[in-house]
């Protein structure tokens, strides 16, 4: 076996390990139409390393056709995982034309013009899905990056390929290693960097919903903790006091005894979506529990404690609710805990807890301050 054999050889089998890795991912419902399009792309890229093997004739336009679908295929993957259409009008004739062009003239032995124009063809195909990765892709992953960075070095790849054919060709084409020696980096670069790609956005998508509560979309209990500790450092070196509102809506099982559980379930989503409106940005609001809502106000004193909660009473009670509106006015109870910055929050929660029982027990639609910790 030759040395270029050898190397063949070496990329089928690495090519091969990522696309039987690339099985085992789970697709979301949101990158289940672009994983298929790069596993055809590492299968098109094994196939094209197999053939190469025996660089004569026929394999050889089906190798470097191959690589061709290759490229295509990986562009297209790009405009997938970027959430845009897929230029299939571009995409096709500018593949095929690398293909019928490249075996052209490798066929006829004419390396020069070959190389030259997969340059071309590269800037043409691997430009565009450097493009999504790095510009087009919302919320993009460090994977995402890499794989823009990847696609970067392949490009230059070609560029320095092309300078060189044309500075020393004899240098260049005296042994094809010189030039393929990057290639198992880029292949490997492209597979595992797709792969780590979606991991990394199933792990975010995981970890935003232990952290969101499903039916109104707000942070949960835990997401709640997890905000508070994020900011906590920083609120412990304010000089300002913090607030704490536990909300509780007034004769909830009535409303669902009447509405049903359904109709209870939109009643709370229009509840959250009201409260969202109310509070500031710095202002974090949750779905404590079944009906019960928390918000907590970084550097609140007591008076725009005061303010903030009317101003929740007041949305809620104004809300229209044509589920509702005929059999009784929608209407929260509020305890509040106003501290200073050096905070025990479960302390608080117990206050606030304390403050929201006894505007029950004085009437509802009311607001009540916390006293020490029960
Ligand atoms: P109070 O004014 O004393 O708060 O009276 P209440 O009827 O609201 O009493 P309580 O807060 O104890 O009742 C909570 C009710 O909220 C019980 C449950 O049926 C309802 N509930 C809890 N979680 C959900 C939910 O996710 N969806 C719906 N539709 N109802 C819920
Ligand atoms: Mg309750
Ligand atoms: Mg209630």
């Amino acid at each position: 076996m030759t040395s270029e054999q050898l190397y063949c050889f070496a990329m089928v089998q690495v090519l091969l390990v990522f696309l039987l890795a690339s099985f085992r991912l789970r697709a979301t419902d949101q990158n289940s139409k672009a994983l298929p399009l790069l596993q055809g792309a590492m299968g098109a890229e094994l196939f094209s390393w197999l053939f190469y093997f025996w660089p004569l004739g026929l394999t050889l336009v089906l190798s470097l056709s191959l690589s061709a679908l290759n490229m295509s295929l990986l562009t297209a993957f790009s405009f997938r995982r970027a959430g845009r259409p897929v230029p299939w009008q571009w995409i096709i004739p500018v593949g095929a034309a690398l293909a019928c062009t490249y075996s052209y003239f490798s066929y006829l032995q004419q390396q020069n013009i070959s190389l030259h124009l997969m340059t071309l063809f590269t800037f043409l195909l691997i430009g565009p899905s450097f493009w999504c990765f790095r510009y087009l892709k919302p919320t993009p992953t460090l994977s995402d990056l890499m794989m823009a960075a990847v696609f970067l070095v392949w490009l230059l790849i070609c560029l320095l390929r092309s300078i060189m054919l044309l500075l020393a060709p004899d240098w260049l084409l005296s042994g094809l290693l010189i030039s393929q020696s990057f290639w198992p980096a880029v292949s490997a670069g492209y597979c595992i960097f797709a792969l780590t790609g979606y991991m990394e956005e199933t792990q975010r998508k995981f970890k935003a919903e232990a952290l969101h509560d499903a039916l109104t979309g707000l942070l949960n209990r835990r997401g709640l903790v997890h905000a508070i500790q994020g900011n906590l450092n920083y609120l412990q070196r304010q000089p300002h006091s913090s607030a704490l509102f536990m909300i509780d809506l007034d004769h909830f099982k009535r409303i669902n005894d009447k509405i049903g559980h359904d109709g209870g379930d939109e009643v709370l989503i229009a509840v959250a979506a009201v409260l969202q409106q109310q509070i500031r940005q710095s202002d974090v609001l949750a779905r404590y529990g079944g009906e019960e809502f928390i918000v907590f106000l970084p550097q609140t004193d007591k008076d725009s404690a005061q303010l903030a909660a009317e101003r929740l009473l007041l949305a809620v009670r104004s809300m229209q609710l044509p589920q509702i509106s005929s059999l009784q006015q929608l209407t929260i109870s509020l305890g509040i805990a106003v501290f200073d910055a050096d905070f025990d929050f479960d302390c608080q929660l117990r206050r606030a807890d304390h403050a929201l029982y006894q505007a029950k027990a004085r009437g509802r639609d009311r607001i009540e301050f916390a006293t020490d910790c029960p």
